[in-house]
């Protein structure tokens, strides 16, 4: 029992060890070029700069996602849900079922897993997010069809 735990010590301290011998990692700003969203994918203009990859450790694509007004995503889902920090602007977030929302600057909105949704500018106004998306099993989202204009603006 004595030895068990003697072991258990070493494994603590060679981890934590090995944890020191991390460097911190500043990715400089516009480092990565801007990608513009997919027709599959979006409505209108979108542009997508990754800022961070999935890593182990991260577990989690992050990306700043900028659009032009009228445009948003399709539907889709996330496996592992999503977390989107709002930048600039005004946008709307629609859950399946459920009423459109504003989201302003400094807004955080929490996508549950499996969470059928759609996200983007106002109709009037661009808006840019952060975009946080787990991942499960190599994936992070399932796209879905577009939103039409009416679901986009029943107004
Ligand atoms: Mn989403």
């Amino acid at each position: 029992m004595k030895k068990l735990f003697a072991v258990a010590l070493l494994i603590a301290f060679l981890g934590s060890a090995s944890g020191y011998a991390q460097t911190i990692e500043i990715t400089r700003n516009a480092s990565t070029p801007s990608i513009p969203g997919g027709k599959e994918y979006f409505t209108g203009r979108v542009v997508v700069d990754p800022l961070y990859p999935a890593t182990a450790q991260t577990g989690a694509t992050t990306g700043l996602v900028t659009f032009a007004p009228g445009a948003r995503t399709a539907w889709h889902t996330h496996p592992a849900g999503q977390l989107l920090i709002v930048q600039s602007g005004k946008g709307w977030v629609q859950q399946d079922g459920q009423a459109r929302q504003v989201i302003n600057p400094g807004d955080v909105i929490w996508i549950p897993a499996n969470t059928r949704h759609w996200h983007g500018a106002t109709a009037n106004n661009g808006m840019s997010h952060i975009a946080v998306s787990y991942m499960k099993d190599g994936q992070n989202v399932i796209w879905k069809e577009q939103v039409t204009d009416k679901q986009y603006n029943p107004e």
